[in-house]
């Protein structure tokens, strides 16, 4: 028997999350190269769309996703951008990947070395490796002048070292999928990062000092992301049952962000996509579709 809208609010059909509303949103950290998305990306991009998720970010998590990543970017202009990089999962394939990488960095649509940290929670790479692998990749993005796309698990005090004596150099860093409390969200505003959330957000278990720690980041430090295919937020039931995440899945992501921050959705929404323009530099995005500031 089919649920009434009305009674359930959390359930999810495509494209219906935007309330009627006109947002305009980016998600920062789309993994749009997932095999999960291949047999209907463009369907996933439509709805997107649809859903006032105007631009997106793709992750590169390795060299030939990166190049993936970049080559989808180059087939959206104004509407996808990439990064490229090796997760810290990957660090033992960096030293093969070093010039790939390299000349990614140089195309435009790529708009930030990364994701790139440590991940001490299961070490699929060894923490000496990741260590390395992070410390080239800061150096690749300080040469590029290109912001950095950052991932940190289970290994804060090492990250915030690391990072210390790179962050001179870098025009920019983004924590990626922020989950931390108070005290990490204060390392990392000293060192003048901006913050990624996605829905981890939604759960109010695990996600409790995220949801505590929100509401001081500061407006202009704020960006929004899915981490799609990952990350489904716990409240949301995908009709018809699924586990992936989407980009279209966003404004629920923001809605939930703009509670927590006692802001209004329509605030939530043109400051992280106004953060996201200026991060990335994303000007054609701003330019033919954004229209800010009329
Ligand atoms: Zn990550």
């Amino acid at each position: 028997m089919a649920t009434p809208r009305s009674a359930a609010a959390t359930d999810y059909n495509h494209g219906d999350y935007s309330d009627g509303m006109n947002l305009t949103l980016i998600d920062i950290g789309s993994n749009l190269t997932h095999d999960s998305f291949a047999s209907d990306r463009g369907a996933v991009m439509a709805r997107a769309s649809e859903a006032g998720v105007h631009g997106q970010v793709v992750t590169g998590a390795d060299a030939a996703s990166s190049a993936q990543a970049a080559a989808l970017a180059t087939a959206h202009p104004g509407v996808l951008w990439s990064t490229a990089g090796v997760h810290p999962h990957h660090a033992s394939s960096l030293a093969a990947s070093h010039e790939v990488l390299a000349d990614l960095l140089r195309l435009p649509q790529v708009v930030a070395a990364g994701e790139c940290g440590l991940d001490y929670c299961r070490n699929f790479s060894p923490p000496d490796m990741q260590r390395a692998a992070f410390a080239a990749q800061l150096a690749m993005a300080a040469a590029a002048a290109k912001p950095v796309f950052l991932h940190q698990r289970d290994a804060h005090a090492d990250f915030v070292a690391i990072l210390k004596d790179f962050r001179r150099g870098l025009v920019g860093g983004v924590a990626h999928c922020f989950t931390g409390g108070r005290g990490e969200l204060e390392d990392y505003l000293a060192l003048d990062l901006h913050i990624g959330v996605t829905g981890w957000v939604n759960d109010e278990r695990r996600g409790q000092s995220l949801r505590e720690a929100l509401p001081h980041i500061p407006a202009d430090r704020l960006m929004l992301e899915t981490d799609a295919p990952y990350l489904l937020p716990r409240d949301l039931k995908p009709v018809p049952k699924s586990r992936r995440n989407e980009p279209s899945f966003l404004p629920h992501i923001a809605r939930t962000i703009a509670q927590l921050r006692g802001e209004s959705l329509a605030a939530v929404a043109e400051s992280t996509t106004r953060n996201a323009i200026r991060f990335f530099g994303l000007e054609p995005l701003a330019e033919q579709r954004l229209k800010i500031g009329e």
